[in-house]
């Protein structure tokens, strides 16, 4: 029982639990406890997008490979230009892109030259072709005002040859396979995808497309559970709805412990719930069950099941959902092996009041949107209870309102975790 002169917040007694522990220190333990796949696999890479990195990609040539023209214009020496009065220059020959100019070019003399053009041997400085006066056909005039060195794009000013361009751990995204290529590089070594195994439990569930008897449900957590799985570059397998028979429940464990780097369950967490699940589970490993100090989603089990990380969820939808995005995301990017696993968030103006006791963490669903001004603002999707599954819909993002947090007025700056943008 909690002993109100060791913890005198009478006003929150509702929703302090002296024996729960942190959202962070729950994220920070499971990924203690998490460590990357150990394979991984060479591919070509097209087919690379989205997966991370297992090795840093190191360079083997600078990036540009010459000194090149960063505009369309004239390449002459930079020392000779005219300081006050125009200058005349004899046009010695044209340098194109994949075409150089193979000839040196002395003090009075300039070579016309395009962008991405290599600079000709004598050359440092580019004038625009805008800039020039064409006086005949090999002559142009040069005006006073243009500074050596100009429109010139130096070897190596992007890529150096020998750098690590791109670290191990890195989640390739587009422009990635564009540096990449721009080094020469067709194949790269990616960790291999983590395979993610996960089923419901409860005597009350029945799959889509049967009927309901009574007191029955449809189980719709493995639903939401496979779109945000389908959104990670992982491996699903989906093993269904799992009777609360110890036979049963033993049987699945073996099955995804087997196949699956991390199992997922939901449901049958609470308190007194837990005994099939909890049996099976510390039969080949171990379990923790902890009241997290947030809401929705209170309990979470994790451990190990066999050689697989294990999460138990709790049943209700919106838990699901809330906990998945704050325990279990992270950990599937740490094992896919990726270094940065910190959720993205936002602070943005509250364009509602929002009702909240201190003592717990609150995700409340959010809808980011503009206002006339063009600003971000954020706004709830209305009632707010862990079996309102249409508010999880109606998100774009979540709110975090912190274990102190004792209410937010309209125009207060809140911070936000934007849902469905994780990748
Ligand atoms: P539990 O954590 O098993 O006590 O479940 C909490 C609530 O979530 C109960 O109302 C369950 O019926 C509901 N629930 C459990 N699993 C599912 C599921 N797979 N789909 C939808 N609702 C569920
Ligand atoms: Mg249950």
């Amino acid at each position: 029982m909690l002993n109100k002169t060791v913890h005198p917040r009478p006003s929150c007694a509702d929703d302090f639990d002296a024996e729960s522990i942190s959202v962070d220190a729950a994220r920070q333990r499971i990924l203690d406890r998490t460590s990357p796949v150990s394979d991984t696999e060479t591919l070509r890479l097209r087919d690379a997008l989205n997966r991370v990195l297992a090795r840093d990609v190191v360079s083997g040539i600078d990036v540009p490979g010459h000194t090149n023209s960063a505009m369309d214009g004239y390449a002459l020496a930079g020392a000779g230009l005219p300081d006050k009065t125009p200058r005349t220059y004899e046009v010695v020959g044209a340098a194109y892109a994949g075409h150089p100019y193979r000839g040196h070019c002395s003090k009075c003399q300039c070579v016309r030259i395009m962008t991405g053009a290599a600079m000709p041997a004598g050359t440092d400085t580019v004038v625009m072709q805008e800039h020039v006066e064409k006086l005949g056909d090999k002559t142009i005039q040069i005006p006073a005002g243009q500074r050596q060195h100009q429109n010139v794009r130096l070897a190596g000013e992007d890529i150096r040859k020998g750098s690590a361009v791109l670290h191990a751990g890195r989640r390739l995204i587009a422009a990635d396979l564009g540096v990449i290529a721009s080094l020469g590089i067709g194949e790269i070594t990616v960790y291999r995808k983590p395979r993610i195994a996960f089923f419901s439990t409860g005597d009350e569930l029945r799959p889509v497309g049967k009927p309901l008897d009574d007191g029955d449900i449809y189980d719709s957590n493995r639903y939401s559970l496979f779109g945000m799985l389908s959104q990670l570059d992982v491996d699903i397998l989906d093993l269904g709805i799992v009777r609360d028979t110890r036979q049963a429940i033993r049987e699945a464990f073996r099955t995804a412990s087997d196949q699956a780097d991390i199992v997922i369950t939901s449901g049958g967490v609470s308190v007194g719930e837990a005994d099939f699940v909890k049996q099976s589970v510390t039969e080949t490993g171990e379990i923790h069950i902890w009241k997290i100090a947030m809401k929705p989603g209170r309990p979470l089990a994790f451990g190990r099941v066999g050689n697989a990380a294990f999460f138990g969820l709790p049943g209700n939808p919106v838990s699901v959902m809330t906990t998945f995005y704050q325990f279990v995301l992270p950990a599937i990017q740490r094992r896919s092996g990726q270094a940065d696993v910190r959720p993205l968030t936002i602070r943005v103006r509250c364009i509602a009041d929002l009702r909240k006791r201190p003592g717990r963490f609150e995700f409340q669903r959010g809808i980011l949107s503009f206002d006339d001004t063009g600003q971000l603002t954020v706004g709830v999707t209305g009632r707010q209870g862990s079996g309102i599954l249409t508010s999880m819909s109606r998100a774009n993002c979540l709110i975090l309102l912190d274990d102190n947090c004792g209410g937010v007025n309209e125009g207060d700056y809140v911070t936000v975790q934007p849902l469905n943008l994780f990748l």
